[in-house]
């Protein structure tokens, strides 16, 4: 509830979350204009994120080379939290 509140006030802004929530559709390139420019407007000044997307690219890049295999939520979650916790 508290999360929606916040987001309301937030105008449409993304935050880390909003990008760990994103990301997937971002990189399969199907966000709306309006989301995908604020997921680009936290990507320029929020490092990292930038490293989470461009890990999470190489990686949903190197798996879906491979038959039948899509990168699971918990590796993208793994990211995200070892992103967070080295900065
Ligand atoms: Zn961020």
């Amino acid at each position: 509830m508290f999360r929606v509140i916040k987001r309301f006030f937030r105008k449409g802004e993304f935050d880390c979350d909003d990008v760990a929530d994103h990301s997937s559709a971002y990189l399969d390139n199907d966000l709306k204009e309006a989301k995908r420019s604020a997921f680009q407007a936290h990507l320029s000044k929020c490092g990292p994120c930038q490293a989470f997307v461009g890990t999470l690219s190489a990686t949903i890049g190197a798996l879906s080379r491979l038959p039948g295999v899509n990168a699971p939520s918990a590796l993208k979650q793994s990211l995200l939290d070892r992103m967070h916790r080295e900065n």
